[in-house]
């Protein structure tokens, strides 16, 4: 059987709508989404599938620039793809981790689709049919109908018990640092109360002092936490928490390559290890941290930094194989409007999703939805993810201490 050789490789950015604007300690999604969906084609007809965080102009040139390191590369060589756009020299000048995810997913892709087996296969197989998520809830904007505020403790209860309701979470994750600390732990506790079977995960991201971490984490030991996501931020500033705090620590920041997992193995300051598959650079190398946790025991779970279907597929399939995975992922996943895979968005059922079982990632584009998602895009553009719509002049400082109001939201 003939192998099959790159081609040409294109990149169409996209936005989704999302059902109300999320906030964020450092800004927030303005209404939608913005993606940028990669199609690796090759010699043999087979197209990957691939899909990176933010876009525009900038992202399809990114993704055009590649090609003349990638034509006619074998997209089965995957040690070789990494250092062909990923050498750690050349990424002092070019830094490609996020380029070379979305490539390593289409290769996977091909791969798959070539060999007629699903991406968990050429990851060592999967240990589980489903991958449970938890709730992730943000506190947000009303969208353009007036709708979908989460700012007040019963809008958020109110939102919490809805998508528990439609979708079946058993673990709550708040997306916080949006407003003042005290005013989130009063609604953190609430939220922790009202699902006393259910785990509870605060995230902040980074926002607190390492004393308002402490304060904070000290304040919610007594709740059924998987663990207190980046209080703060830093390895010295995680490192001084977990002294002084009882609730395993964990991250997406602040351990995301292998030098800083070497690092906090050798110096701990993490306990769970949040592994993003875009971050990382890639499905397979979240497979090799998971191992390297999986040695020195320390936890790991799945990150989202935001997807449509063909990232979440990747989180899916890591999900499968990894036998160290204790805890729900995170997804933005739900939030969403509809999706540009075929057959529209994914469902859960009792808190989780199906992996795709078909031959590759297991998901197909939808080519009328990313045309008509891709003109949405052109006629409204990006957002600035680091500006919040409701605060003009406001930027977050770390730690944070212009927290919004919430009496107002702004
Ligand atoms: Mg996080």
């Amino acid at each position: 059987m003939k192998r099959p050789k790159i081609i040409d490789i294109r990149a169409t950015t996209v936005a989704v709508p999302l059902e109300a604007p999320l906030r964020h300690s450092n800004g927030a999604h303005w209404g939608k989404f913005v993606r940028t969906i990669v199609e690796v084609e090759t010699d043999t007809g087979i197209i990957g599938l691939g899909e990176m965080g933010g876009g525009g102009e900038s992202a399809e040139l990114a993704f055009a620039g590649l090609k003349q390191y990638l034509i006619g590369h074998d997209p089965f060589e995957f040690e070789a793809l990494r250092f062909k756009i990923c050498n750690p020299t050349a990424s002092l000048y070019n830094n490609r981790t996020q380029l070379h995810a979305a490539i390593e997913f289409a290769c996977l892709d091909i791969v798959g689709k070539h060999l007629g087996v699903p991406v968990y296969d050429l990851l060592g197989g999967k240990l589980r049919d489903e991958v449970g998520f938890a709730s992730y809830l943000f506190f947000r904007h009303a969208n353009e109908a007036g709708e979908g505020e989460v700012r007040t403790l019963d809008q958020l209860l109110d939102h919490a018990r809805e998508l528990k309701q439609k979708h079946g979470f058993h673990a709550h994750k708040l997306k916080a640092g949006v407003y003042p600390p005290d005013y989130e732990l009063e609604l953190f506790r609430a939220l922790a109360h009202e699902f006393p079977g259910d785990t509870v995960r605060y995230d902040p991201n980074a926002a607190h002092s390492v004393e308002e971490a402490i304060r904070f984490g000290r304040a919610i030991e007594d709740l059924n936490n998987d663990y207190f996501e980046d209080p703060t931020w830093g390895l010295n500033g995680m490192r001084r928490v977990r002294e002084a705090v009882r609730i395993p620590t964990a991250t997406n920041t602040v351990v995301i390559n292998f030098e800083q997992l070497a690092t906090n193995v050798r110096d701990p300051s993490i306990d769970v290890i949040l592994l993003d598959t875009t971050f990382w650079g890639g499905i397979r190398a979240c497979v090799k941290a998971a191992a390297v946790c999986e040695t020195f025991q320390l936890g790991v779970a799945v990150h989202s930094s935001g997807e449509l279907g063909i990232q979440l597929a990747t989180m899916l399939h890591l999900g499968a194989v990894l036998p160290n995975l204790v805890f729900t992922a995170d997804a933005h996943y739900h939030h969403l409007k509809d999706d540009i895979i075929v057959g529209g968005l994914m469902k859960y059922v009792d808190g989780a999703i199906a992996v795709p079982t078909g031959p590759g990632l297991g998901v197909e584009l939808d080519r009328e939805k990313l045309g008509q998602y891709a003109e949405y895009y052109r006629q409204t553009g990006g957002y600035p993810y680091d500006r919040d719509p409701a605060r003009p002049g406001w930027f977050a400082l770390t730690p944070n201490t212009r927290w919004a109001d919430p009496k107002t939201g702004a």
